[in-house]
C-alpha cells in the first residue's frame, strides 16, 4: 500500500509535464491480425494527432509465459518491447493476442510505464465473444482504440480520471470501457495544453 502511495504521488508530480510530439509505433508481439493493426492505426491518427506506424512483429518472450496459468505476465512484455526498441518512435505500443495478468489480478486489459514510452494491450478479453456473445467486430475495434489510448495516457503521465465517461477512468471490467468514450478529458487536456 505504501508502495502505491508512493507511485501516485510520483504520478502526480509528474502530470503536469507536457505531451511530447512524436510518432507511436504499434508493435505486434507474436501474431497479430493485420486488419486488427491497421484499423487501430487509422483509429488513433485523429485523436492523438501525432503519426502512428505499424512496426515489425517481435517474437513472443517464453521467460514471460506462465504455463499454470495460461497466461503472459505484463511486465515481461514491457520489457521484450524494450529489448526491441524502436529507438526514433515517441511512444511504442505492444499488440498481443493473447491473454496477460499482472500480479494481484486475474488479467489485465493493458499495462504502460508510469510515465515512460511503453505501454501493451492485450486483445483477447476484448472480444465480444469471450462472454458467449456473438462477435461484434466494431466493439472489438472500439474497445482496442479505447484501452490503446487510455495506455498510452499513462505513458503521458495522465492518472485515472473520476470522469466515467473519459478514456482515462479506471476499467474494471469490459462494461466500464464500454461506456467511456475514446477521448481525454479536460482534466487531461490541460496537462496536455502546458
Ligand atoms: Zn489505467
Ligand atoms: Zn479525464
Amino acid at each position: 500500500m505504501k508502495k502505491l502511495a508512493l507511485l501516485l504521488l510520483l504520478l502526480f508530480a509528474d502530470c503536469k509535464r507536457a505531451v511530447p510530439p512524436g510518432r507511436v509505433v504499434l508493435v505486434p508481439i507474436g501474431p497479430v491480425p493485420a486488419n486488427v493493426l491497421a484499423d487501430l492505426q487509422r483509429g488513433l491518427a485523429p485523436i492523438l494527432k501525432r503519426e502512428i506506424t505499424i512496426g515489425d512483429e517481435v517474437p513472443l518472450p517464453p521467460a514471460g509465459f506462465d504455463a499454470s496459468r495460461n497466461q503472459y505476465v505484463a511486465n515481461a512484455l514491457l520489457e521484450q518491447l524494450e529489448r526491441n526498441d524502436v529507438a526514433d518512435a515517441s511512444r511504442v505500443v505492444g499488440i498481443i493476442d493473447r491473454d496477460v495478468y499482472a500480479p494481484g489480478l486475474n488479467y489485465v486489459f493493458g499495462q504502460a510505464r508510469l510515465p515512460g514510452r511503453f505501454a501493451v494491450v492485450a486483445l483477447p478479453r476484448l472480444r465480444q465473444s469471450l462472454r458467449a456473445r456473438p462477435e461484434d467486430a466494431a466493439r472489438f475495434r472500439e474497445r482496442i482504440l479505447k484501452i490503446t489510448i487510455h495506455e498510452l495516457g499513462h505513458t503521458f503521465g495522465f492518472v485515472h480520471c473520476p470522469d466515467r465517461k473519459c478514456v482515462m477512468h479506471f476499467s474494471n471490467a469490459i462494461g466500464e470501457a464500454d461506456y467511456s468514450g475514446v477521448q481525454y478529458c479536460d482534466n487531461e487536456q490541460r496537462q496536455e495544453a502546458k
